[in-house]
C-alpha cells in the first residue's frame, strides 16, 4: 500500500467529508481526490514519468497537498523544500536532488526568476496562485512556467496510474545533519505509508478527528503526523498557513479541533498568550509534542492551564519520522518520549552497538518499516547510519524498566567539563523550573582549564529575575561541574522555521563576540 492509493480508498468512503480547511474554505475528499488525479494527469502530459524528481517549494497551502499527492500518484519522487531558504540553499537541494520540475507559489517566483542560472536543469516551474491577479505568462520564466490552477482544472480523471512499488522513493527530505551539506533522506512509499498508519493507530487518529496542521508541511513532523496520518484515515486537516497562538485558538473554536501537533516552543507561545478569554482548547482531546524535548515544567503547566493531555513523542526525518510516543491507554510520563509505537523497535546501545540494560545511557537506535532506504547519492553516510537494519539516531537516550525512553540529548551537544559529561537538557530543565523563565538553551564553550564549560541563555518574562537567582537555583539542584559558568539573558532564542532552538547559532554568536 502507499499514501496515494490509500487516499483514493479513503476518499471513496468519505466522499463528502471535509478533507481540509484552508482560509475558511472547506474541500471534501471527493474534490481533493479529483484534483490529485487531474494534477497527476497534467504532469504526465508535460512529460513526467515514474522516477522523475520534483521539488515542492510551497508553504502550508492546498498546493502542498495536491502537489505532493498528485506527484506521488504518478510515481514521482517529491522533494519538499523550506520556501524561506536562500537561493543557494534551494539551488543545492534542487541540483543535488536532480530535480526536473519545481512546484512553487506566485509569491516565490521572484526568487526563482533571480536564481534561474543556479538551477539550469529545471525544465518547468508550476506556479500556484495565491493572489487573484497573478499571471504566469508575465513571468520572465514564462516559457517554462505553468499555472498550477490550470493544470488541476485542465487535467483528466482518466489517468493511467503506474504501479507504485513499496521500495520506490516517494520523498527525499533534506536534513541539515551535523556537519557539511544537507543530506537527502530517501523515504519509500512503504516508509511513509507505514508511519502514517502506525502513528494514527497508536494515537487513535480517525475520521472523527480534526487535526490542526500549524507546523510547516515540508518538515516531516507535520508531513506524517498532521497531514498524511489524518488524510489517509479520513480526518479533517485544519491548515494553518503560519503559526500564531491567535490562529490556533481561533481554528480550534471555529472547527472544534480535536488534535494539535506542535514543537515545545509553540506550546510555550500558547501558554504565554496574554488574552486569557481566547485561550480555550476544550475541544482538543490530544496535544502532540515532538521535534525537541518538551521541558517537564512547560508540559505540566500547559496540561493544567488547558486541561488537556500532552503526549510527547520522538522522531527524525530518517525514520519518516516517528519511533516513540507516550501511549494513550497507559500513563504518560512527563519528560519521556514514550514507548515503541506499533511495528517500530527502539533500543539503547553502547559504542559497539551492544544493547544496554534499562537505566543506562547510550545512543538510540531504531528499526522498523519506517526507516529510510538511505541518503541520496551518499552511500558512505548511509552505511555509517544504518547498521544491520538499525538506524543510529545520533541521540543519547535511556530506557526505564517499563520500556519508556528518555532523550538525554543529542550526542553532538554533549558538553565535557573537566572530563565529566554534562547533557545540556539536564541543566535546561533546572532553569526552566523557575516560574519566570520562558525559554532556555544551554551550550558548551571552550574553557582553558576545564576543556569545556557550560553557558546558559535564558528568556525571562520578568525583569526581577537575575543571574544570581538562577545561580542559586542551579547550585541547589545541580552537581558543581554542571552549574553554568555564565547565564546570559536574551529577548528571544534563535529558532529554525520548525521552532527548534538553534544551539549552533548561539555558539556562533558567542564565538563572534570573542
Ligand atoms: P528532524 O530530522 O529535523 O526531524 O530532527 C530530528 C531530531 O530532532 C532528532 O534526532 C532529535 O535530536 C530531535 N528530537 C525530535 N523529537 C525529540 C524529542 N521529543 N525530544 C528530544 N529531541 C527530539
Amino acid at each position: 500500500m502507499n499514501l496515494s492509493d490509500q487516499l483514493s480508498l479513503t476518499a471513496k468512503n468519505n466522499l463528502h467529508k471535509t478533507a481540509y480547511v484552508f482560509n475558511g474554505e472547506e474541500t471534501d475528499y471527493q474534490t481533493l481526490e479529483g484534483s490529485v488525479t487531474k494534477f497527476a494527469s497534467s504532469l504526465q502530459k508535460l512529460g513526467y514519468k515514474k522516477g522523475d524528481h520534483i521539488a515542492l517549494v510551497v508553504g502550508n497551502t492546498p498546493h502542498f497537498i495536491i502537489g505532493m499527492y498528485g506527484a506521488m500518484r504518478l510515481g514521482l519522487t517529491v522533494i519538499p523544500v523550506n520556501p524561506i531558504y536562500t537561493a543557494d540553499e534551494i539551488a543545492y537541494i534542487v541540483n543535488n536532488g536532480d530535480v526536473k520540475g519545481v512546484i512553487t507559489l506566485d509569491i516565490l517566483m521572484e526568487k526563482f526568476e533571480q536564481m534561474v542560472q543556479l538551477i539550469p536543469n529545471v525544465e518547468h516551474y508550476i506556479v500556484g496562485e495565491t493572489t487573484p491577479d497573478y499571471d504566469v505568462t508575465q513571468s520572465s520564466l514564462s516559457d517554462k512556467a505553468f499555472s498550477f490552477t490550470k493544470l488541476v482544472y485542465g487535467g483528466s480523471l482518466e489517468l493511467n496510474r503506474p504501479t507504485l512499488d513499496d521500495d520506490d522513493t516517494a520523498v527525499i527530505l533534506y536534513t541539515s545533519g551535523t556537519t557539511g551539506k544537507p543530506k537527502g533522506a530517501m523515504l519509500t512509499h512503504k516508509n511513509l505509508y507505514s508511519n502514517a498508519k502506525d502513528v494514527a493507530e497508536y494515537l487513535e487518529i480517525d475520521a472523527h478527528d480534526r487535526v490542526i496542521a500549524a507546523l510547516p508541511m515540508f518538515h516531516v513532523f507535520c508531513l506524517t503526523v498532521a497531514l498524511n496520518a489524518p488524510l489517509v484515515n479520513g480526518s479533517t486537516v485544519l491548515v494553518v498557513p503560519k503559526f500564531s497562538p491567535e490562529t490556533v485558538f481561533q481554528m480550534t473554536k471555529d472547527y472544534q479541533a480535536t488534535v494539535f501537533a506542535g514543537v515545545p516552543t509553540m506550546y510555550n507561545y500558547l501558554l504565554q498568550y496574554p488574552n486569557e478569554d481566547e485561550k480555550d482548547l476544550s475541544s482538543i482531546r490530544l496535544c502532540i509534542s515532538g521535534g525537541a524535548s518538551m521541558p517537564v515544567a512547560l508540559l505540566e503547566k500547559f496540561e493544567q492551564r488547558f486541561n488537556v493531555r500532552v503526549s510527547e513523542g520522538y522522531g527524525l526525518s530518517e525514520a519518516s519520522p516517528v519511533t516513540c510516543f507516550n501511549p494513550l491507554d497507559r500513563p504518560r510520563k512527563a519528560g519521556s518520549i514514550g514507548q515503541n509505537i506499533v511495528n517500530v523497535e527502539n533500543k539503547v546501545v553502547d559504542q559497539d552497538g551492544n544493547e544496554l540494560p534499562p537505566g543506562e545511557v547510550g545512543e538510540l537506535a531504531v528499526r522498523g518499516p519506517n526507516v529510510m532506504k538511505g541518503y541520496y547519492k551518499m552511500p558512505e553516510e548511509t552505511e555509517a547510519s544504518i547498521k544491520d537494519g538499525w538506524l543510529y539516531t545520533g541521540d543519547m537516550a535511556r530506557m526505564d524498566e517499563e520500556g519508556y525512553f528518555y532523550i538525554v540529548d543529542r550526542k553532538k551537544d554533549l558538553v565535557l567539563v573537566g572530563g565529566y559529561n554534562v547533557y545540556p537538557r539536564e541543566v535546561e530543565e533546572v532553569l526552566y523550573s523557575h516560574e519566570k523563565i520562558s525559554e532556555v538553551a544551554v551550550i558548551g564553550v571552550p574553557d582553558p582549564e576545564l576543556g569545556e564549560a557550560v553557558i546558559a541563555f535564558v528568556v525571562s518574562t520578568d525583569d526581577s529575575v537575575t543571574e544570581e537567582n538562577l545561580m542559586t537555583l542551579s547550585k541547589e539542584k545541580l552537581a558543581k561541574y554542571k552549574i553554568p559558568k555564565e547565564i546570559r539573558f536574551l529577548e528571544e532564542l534563535p529558532k529554525n522555521t520548525t521552532g527548534k532552538i538553534l544551539r549552533r547559532s548561539l555558539r556562533d554568536q558567542l564565538a563572534s563576540q570573542q
